[in-house]
């Protein structure tokens, strides 16, 4: 068993020990727990893809808690990094910038761009300051599958190889950082997340580009599967308009189904198990539902899972980004 520690001094400069001495500690941001280790330490790295049996060509975002590490980590800064980093930092927005050599390779899967964010979560900024090294932590989940939004997910999916789960109780966003990287000079959404395009949009005053994820071997982000975020049990995406007069997919006779669902829709009978992300339509309140529903849902013993898609707007597109993907088959 792993020790799932609260975050007292005490725990938080054994945590920061342990990760100076190369091991790996589960840490809670505002976006999911992370699975952090040491990003200077190649050895802790390779720690961080086995433990969680990630592909080594899926690159890791690296934490800082202080600016100063951005020189020593990045260089060649485009002009709209530092507007985003004074306007988002701390917070869920992660930019891939060209790396400084002090960033191993394996941290950035051998690409010549390191991906870095600071997280606001005040556990994770004291761990930081503690050990006082960057720390690379993708989500603290085996690759692939539900992201872990509180300390007892992250328990329930290991049982070896991190020292210890600091719990700072359940994550105030809920989904991913959003990833901005620069593709021909432009900021480019890489993937949709905690701070939403149009707000980026704003603070820039100027659109910025989506990146599509299309070919199969998109160099610029080598972490977007088709397939990842996914629960146990098979979900399926109603569609927004079904076909009139067309059976609906659910109600098979024998089968224990759940439902996700948004805001004050009309709720459809037959259904198990139903979590309602936000009743009151609030994407904020929803995002930080959905992981947790996911994981209660999954843990119901459903034969299926139907999730209606958000509205494509604000947080909508990082919950709808993370259902799509769950829905995927590999
Ligand atoms: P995760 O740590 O799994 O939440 O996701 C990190 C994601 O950031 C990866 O899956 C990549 O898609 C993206 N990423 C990290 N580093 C880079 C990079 N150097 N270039 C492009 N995308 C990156
Ligand atoms: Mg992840």
């Amino acid at each position: 068993m792993i020790p799932v520690l609260l975050p007292t001094p005490e725990n938080i400069r054994r945590a920061a020990d342990a990760l100076r001495q190369g091991n790996l500690v589960a840490m809670p941001t505002e976006t999911v727990y992370g699975l952090a280790g040491d990003a200077l330490n190649p050895q802790a790295l390779a720690k961080i893809f086995s433990v969680k049996q990630r592909p080594f060509f899926d690159p890791l975002i690296v934490h800082i808690a202080d600016r100063s590490w951005v020189e020593k980590l990045c260089d060649q800064l485009p002009p709209e990094a530092k507007i985003l980093m004074d306007h988002f930092w701390p917070g869920p927005l992660t930019l891939v910038l060209p790396k400084q050599k002090l960033v191993p390779d394996l941290a950035t899967s051998g690409l010549n761009t390191v991906a870095i964010r600071m997280p606001s979560h005040p556990v994770a900024q004291a761990l930081l300051r503690e050990a006082n090294i960057p720390l690379a932590a993708p989500s603290a989940n085996p690759f692939g599958r539900l992201s872990p939004t509180q300390a007892d997910h992250v328990a329930a999916d290991f049982s070896t190889g991190i020292d210890c789960i600091l719990d700072g109780g359940p994550c105030v966003v809920g989904v991913e950082s959003t990833v901005i990287g620069w593709i021909n000079g432009e900021p480019t959404l890489l993937r949709a997340g905690g701070v939403p395009l149009e707000i980026l949009e704003v603070t820039l005053k100027k659109p910025v580009a989506i990146h599509s994820h299309d070919s199969e071997s998109s160099p610029q982000s080598p972490g977007n599967l088709p397939s990842h975020y996914a629960p146990r049990t098979k979900l399926v995406l109603i569609p927004p308009n079904p076909p009139e007069g067309g059976a609906p997919p659910w109600g098979v006779r024998g089968e224990r189904e759940g439902l996700i669902c948004f805001g004050n829709e009309p709720v459809l009978a037959g259904f198990a198990v139903v979590e309602n992300l936000s009743t009151k339509g609030d994407f904020h309140e929803a995002a930080t539902n959905l992981f947790a529903a996911l994981h209660r849902l999954d843990a119901s013993g459903l034969n299926v899972i139907y999730a209606r898609l958000l509205p494509e707007i604000g947080l909508g597109r990082a919950m709808n980004d993370r259902l799509r993907k769950a829905a995927a088959t590999l």
